[in-house]
C-alpha cells in the first residue's frame, strides 16, 4: 500500500464541482492501490474574507456563510453533514460576535477565526468522499499531530513532537482503509490552542505529513500545469519544467505563479519524499517533479521578473569600518514595517544598497535619512524607482559557462545589483523595469534549456 499525500489548494476550490473533482482524483488513486491522505486549504478567498471580518468589514461573514451553505446544498449532502456545517458556522458567528463586542482580536483569537476556513473545507471534502462510498474522517492539523510553537499567525512546527504523533494518529486509519482529510495551515500548541502556519501554510502541512508518514509522494493539485520555465504572458514558448531539485524549488517557491509557503520543501530534504506539482484541471497533463538535490547534469531551468521595486542607496564614507551600520539600516526597515527584498554592499563599504517594494521606498528612505543622516553616519540617501529584479533559477548556474552566458546578455544594460541565491542556484539582477521583459525573453531563449525528459 502506497501512502500518498494529496493537497488541494484554495485556488482550485471554488464551488461544489471542485470538491467532486477532488473526490474523483482520490477515487482514482484508490483504484491504483494507493492510500491517499487529503490535505486541504480553505476555499478560494475565504482566508482573506475571515481576516477582513476581524478588521470589521461588514458583509464578509455573510459571504462566508452563503458560500459554504450553497456548496453543501449543491452537493446534496446528507442532513448530518448540513448539521455539522451549521454547528461550525454558528461557532464562527459567536466568535466574531465576541471579537466585535470586545473590539479586539488577540493573535490567538485571530488564528482561531482563520481556522474555520480550512475546517469547513475539510468537513465538506470528507462528506463528499463518504457520499461516494469512501470511508473518510476529517480532522484539524493539530488533531492529526502537527504541534507548533506559540507564534500565532506564523507558528513553526516542532518536528520532533509532530512526526510521532502524525504516525500514531494516521497510520491506523490507513490500515483500516479510511481516507483522512486533514486541514492544512493549522497546527496546535502543546497546550491545545489552534495555530496557523502563515500564508500558504497548507503546503507546509502537506510536506510535513508526507515526511512523517514517509509517503511515496506528496502531490500539489493546483491551477497551473506544474512550474513553468517563465511566465507565458511574457514568454509564449514557456513550458513545464519536468524536474526541479529541492534547492531550485526553494528558490522558486515564493516567486512563481503558484506561490508556496517558503518552508514547504524543507521537510523533504531529510525525508527524501518526492513532491509533484500537478494541474487540478488536467491531472494527466504535464507536471513538475521536485526531488533530490542538484547534480552536474542540471540546467538553468527558469527565469522570471519581479516588478515594482526600488533601490534605496545609502552612502557615506563615515560608514567605512563602522561596526553596526548595516544592522541599524536593517532595524530601520523593520521599524518602518518594510521588507528588504535584496541587499548588497561592496568591500569598500562606502554604500549599502537596499531593494524594497516601490510603494514603501519613501517611508523607509525618509526614516534612514532622519535617523542616520542627522547622526552623521551617512551622507546621502537616494531612491531609484521603476526597477525590476530578473531572477534566473537552476543548478546549472553553478557552472561558470552558464553564469557567463547570462552575464553576456547584460551588455548595454544598467544593472544596479547582482546577487546569488542559496547554493548559487539562483541569480538576481536588478535592472530598469522597461528592460526587464526583453532580458527575461533573451535569457529564456538563450540560457534556459530544460527540454523534455
Ligand atoms: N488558507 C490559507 C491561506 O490562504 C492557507 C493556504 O491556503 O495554504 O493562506
Ligand atoms: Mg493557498
Amino acid at each position: 500500500m502506497r501512502a500518498l499525500v494529496v493537497k488541494f489548494g484554495g485556488s482550485i476550490l471554488e464551488g461544489g464541482y471542485s470538491f467532486l473533482g477532488a473526490a474523483d482524483i482520490v477515487l482514482d488513486l484508490m483504484e491504483q492501490e494507493c492510500a491517499p491522505i487529503v490535505v486541504i486549504s480553505a476555499m478560494k478567498g475565504i482566508t482573506d474574507k475571515l481576516r477582513s471580518v476581524m478588521e470589521g468589514t461588514e458583509g464578509h461573514l455573510r459571504q462566508v456563510f452563503d458560500l459554504h451553505r450553497e456548496v453543501a446544498s449543491d452537493l446534496n449532502l446528507p442532513k448530518e453533514a448540513m448539521r455539522e456545517i451549521s454547528d461550525l458556522l454558528n461557532e464562527l458567528s459567536r466568535t466574531v460576535w465576541a471579537v466585535r463586542m470586545l473590539k479586539e482580536a488577540t493573535p490567538r483569537v485571530r488564528d482561531y477565526v482563520l481556522s474555520f476556513g480550512e475546517r469547513l473545507s475539510a468537513l465538506l471534502m470528507s462528506h463528499v468522499l463518504t457520499s461516494r462510498g469512501v470511508r473518510s474522517t476529517w480532522m484539524t492539523g493539530g488533531d492529526a499531530g502537527v504541534i507548533t510553537t506559540r507564534d500565532f499567525g506564523e507558528a513553526r512546527p516542532i518536528t520532533r513532537r509532530t512526526y510521532p504523533r502524525i504516525r500514531r494518529k494516521i497510520r491506523p486509519l490507513l490500515l483500516e482503509g479510511v481516507v483522512p482529510v486533514i486541514t492544512g495551515f493549522l497546527g496546535m500548541t502543546p497546550e491545545g490552542d489552534i495555530t496557523t502556519l502563515g500564508r500558504g501554510g497548507s503546503d507546509l502541512s502537506a510536506t510535513l505529513i508526507a515526511s512523517a508518514l514517509n509517503a511515496s509522494e506528496v502531490r500539489f493539485y493546483t491551477d497551473v500545469e506544474g512550474v513553468l520555465t517563465a511566465n507565458p504572458e511574457i514568454v509564449p514558448n514557456a513550458r513545464t519544467i519536468n524536474r526541479l531539485s529541492l534547492e531550485e524549488a526553494m528558490e522558486l517557491s515564493y516567486l512563481g505563479a503558484k506561490r508556496f509557503h517558503p518552508s514547504t520543501f524543507e521537510p523533504l530534504i531529510r525525508s527524501g519524499v518526492p513532491a509533484r506539482i500537478i494541474s487540478f484541471h488536467n491531472p494527466k497533463g504535464s507536471s513538475t517533479l521536485v526531488k533530490g538535490t542538484c547534480d552536474c547534469q542540471d540546467k538553468v531551468k527558469a527565469v522570471l521578473a519581479v516588478s515594482d521595486l526600488a533601490l534605496v542607496e545609502v552612502r557615506g564614507t563615515t560608514m567605512v569600518g563602522r561596526i553596526g551600520t548595516a544592522a541599524e539600516i536593517a532595524s530601520l526597515a523593520r521599524d518602518s514595517g518594510v521588507n528588504i527584498c535584496a541587499i548588497s554592499q561592496p568591500v569598500s563599504e562606502t554604500v549599502i544598497d537596499v531593494v524594497v517594494r516601490k510603494d514603501c521606498s519613501k517611508r523607509f528612505s525618509n526614516l534612514v535619512e532622519r535617523r542616520l543622516k542627522s547622526k552623521k553616519v551617512v551622507s546621502s540617501v537616494k531612491v531609484k524607482e521603476d526597477l525590476s529584479a530578473v531572477v534566473v533559477v537552476g543548478c546549472g548556474l553553478r557552472s561558470p559557462h552558464n553564469f557567463q552566458k547570462v552575464l553576456r546578455l547584460l551588455k548595454h544594460m544598467n544593472v544596479y545589483l547582482i546577487s546569488r541565491g542559496g547554493e548559487r542556484v539562483s541569480l538576481t539582477l536588478l535592472v530598469d523595469s522597461d528592460r526587464a521583459v526583453e532580458l527575461v525573453r533573451r535569457i529564456h531563449d538563450e540560457v534556459v534549456v530544460d527540454g523534455p525528459a
